[in-house]
């Protein structure tokens, strides 16, 4: 959560910042702000609210000059949005400069000392503890700090005193020409550009400037100017770092006709399905294949039990997942929440391989549960879409989604992108197992078929937007499906909650009868994912129970199933496929249902209330 983008060099540094912040946006938008250096005396600008209403005019009204600054979007974690709660925040003598993602636990404590020597603060943060703990360790440099230059020194010397998560980045009015960058649990990449410096929380602020980056690892501090860069890794001093080519065109993170990210990125699922498939399709051996899980076919026909671990609508991928690889891999299955599972002491044996989900690779209680597991020596695999992510780094092997930057902050391509992954390591899995050649091939001439069914479904759209003003207005939803629909389910209400703020709640349809079936009237619309599988005789029945009570149904099925037709109050239909293969498809209607009420009720669907791409804080 939260984006940081810093720069030192040549050109004017607060347009380039501004525009660095915009491409961060999606990772926090309750406030920004930026610091700028003008002939040695450090200027900010902060303002509550999104950049175009807050920050952008203010700089338009008052423009800083100055070729180092540095810039923050901000999520809350403490103290609510306001100016004086937004980044950057000052130390007590004014002269250093703060952009911090992440929460510093102990900063209650740190306050009262500080405040005891005489400190002041003027916000609600704990960031601003963290600065004027800088500065009180610049202040009190002695001769046995050598080696380092003094404001680097100052960040490595306070940073011990410090629990809990942070990126950073640090400026000093003594010091015009450095920013001093350091991390631990959040995201931070150096960007190498001629004569110019760049750091970011996230490679979109980066990617018009230059292509060379270095990912930072935790506990490593990084020191810029526009000529050269250093990283020190915290009590071991300096350290050699890996020039990383980055893999993102500014262009894929632009909207292009789309009114929003979410829609385009809805409407890009036929290629991103195709783009998880590329090249990961043996048809000799009826199986998948990958480049990067670095565990070899013995080694994983050794498992004999899977842990997924995700949060959000990762985790509900991860639920899908756990239907394939009992079904096509007959392999004992558990999906948790990553924020539980890190606190749990789960039995783990040596044949148990841990599968983390996660689309930016930076969220924060999947890390740890990823770091928790191969400290105990277990095998780590992850999932995810942003190459060179942190948990693409650390996890010992691993499938990309390839699925191209994701913005909108409600996940929609990434989610089918899982899924399609998720089928093919079920896949290879089951063929080392026990699933037959013909098997495999049928699995993967389905596969083949769904990047052009996804076409068809999208087809819909207008139908679907008709569907969304009719029930716009209802003040709850359910979403109701039965075994691999039932993720589905989850997804489709999360996805509604997430972005028009209406109450959803995603069922087993069965379990409906033990408590939520209470809630069904006439105003409460019932979405039904009821494709023709092998439960959809049961999923019918729950239909017509909710019908009894006079709830209105809108139901996905299989396209040409005439079944419904009297039953449901409005029908959607997917193509025919594998049972297994249903949710890439039964979940883009939901995705569109959710995205249709939120417009038309007026929310912000790409910068939903209080929410924030990648969740990098507990
Ligand atoms: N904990 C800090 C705050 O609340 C940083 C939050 C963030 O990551 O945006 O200001």
């Amino acid at each position: 959560m939260c984006g940081i983008v810093g720069y030192v060099g040549r050109r004017q540094a607060a347009p380039l910042l501004l525009e660095g912040l915009r491409r961060l946006e999606y990772r926090g938008y309750d406030s920004a702000g930026l610091a700028v250096l003008e002939n040695g005396t450090l200027r900010l600008h902060k303002k509550q609210g999104k950049i175009d209403q807050g920050l952008a005019p203010l700089l338009h009204r008052q423009p800083l000059a100055g070729s180092l600054g540095i810039g923050h979007t901000r999520w809350a974690t403490h103290g609510p949005p306001s100016d004086e709660n937004s980044h950057p925040h000052l130390d007590q003598t004014g002269r250093i400069a703060v952009v911090h993602n992440g929460v510093i636990e102990n900063f209650e404590t740190l306050k009262q000392r500080l405040v005891a020597a005489g400190h002041t603060f003027t916000s609600a943060t704990d960031t601003e503890v963290l600065a004027h703990l800088i500065g009180e360790h610049y202040a009190r440099l002695g001769r046995g700090d050598v080696g380092l230059h003094p404001l680097t020194q100052a960040v490595v010397n306070a940073l011990p005193e410090v629990t809990g998560t942070y990126g950073i980045a640090v400026v000093c009015s003594e010091h015009p020409g450095l920013i001093v960058g350091a991390r631990r649990g959040s995201p931070l990449i150096v960007g190498i550009g001629e004569g110019e410096h760049l750091l970011a929380s996230d490679a979109a602020a980066l990617a018009a400037y230059t292509r060379q980056v270095v990912y930072l690892n935790d506990y490593e501090v990084v020191t810029l100017s526009a000529e050269r860069f250093e990283v020190h890794t915290l009590g071991r001093g300096p350290t050699a770092v890996q020039v990383s080519q980055l893999d993102f065109s500014p262009e894929s993170a632009e909207k292009g006709a789309f009114a929003h990210f979410m829609l385009k990125e809805i409407f890009e699922q036929p290629q991103t399905v195709r783009n998880a498939l590329r090249g990961r399709l043996d048809y000799d051996g009826a199986m998948a294949r990958f480049g990067g899980l670095n565990m070899t076919t013995a080694e994983l026909r050794a498992v004999d039990r899977v842990v997924i671990t995700a949060c959000g609508t990762s985790w509900h991928a991860g639920l899908v997942g756990e239907y394939l690889l009992e079904e096509l891999a007959h392999l004992p299955t558990e999906v948790e929440y990553a924020s539980e599972f890190r606190y749990r002491n789960a039995p783990f044996d040596k044949h148990t391989l841990l599968l983390v989900i996660t689309q930016s690779g930076e969220t924060l209680d999947t890390l740890a549960g990823l770091r928790e597991t191969k400290r105990r020596g277990h095998k780590v695999l992850g999932l995810c879409n942003v190459v060179g992510s942190t948990i693409a780094r650390e996890a010992d092997g691993g499938i990309y989604l390839h699925a191209g930057p994701e913005i909108g902050v409600a996940s929609t391509k990434a989610f089918t992108s899982q899924v399609t992954v998720l089928v093919l390591f079920a896949l290879f899995m089951g063929r080392i197992r026990m699933l037959s050649p013909q098997d495999g091939a049928r699995l993967i001439r389905a596969l083949e078929a769904i990047p052009g069914q996804l076409e068809w479904v999208l087809g819909q759209n207008d139908r679907i937007r008709q569907i969304a003003l009719k029930y716009k207005d209802a003040a709850d939803f359910l979403f109701l499906g039965r075994q691999y629909s039932f993720p589905v389910a989850l997804e489709g209400a999360l996805k509604l909650k997430e972005i028009s703020y209406i109450h959803a709640e995603g069922y087993p349809a069965a379990e409906m009868k033990h408590g939520p079936i209470a809630l069904v009237d006439p105003e409460t619309p019932c979405v039904f994912v009821a494709p023709l599988d092998r439960i959809y005789d049961k999923t019918r029945s729950n239909i017509e129970e909710v019908k009894a009570r006079r709830g209105p149904v809108i139901a996905i099925t299989t396209e040409g199933n005439t079944d419904l037709a009297a039953k449901a109050d409005d029908l959607l239909f997917v193509p025919e496929t594998l049972d297994c293969l249903t949710p890439l498809l039964t979940v883009v209607p939901l995705q569109l249902l959710a995205y249709h009420i939120a417009v038309a009720r007026g929310c912000d669907v790409d910068k939903p209330r209080n929410l924030a791409k990648s969740v990098t804080v507990e």
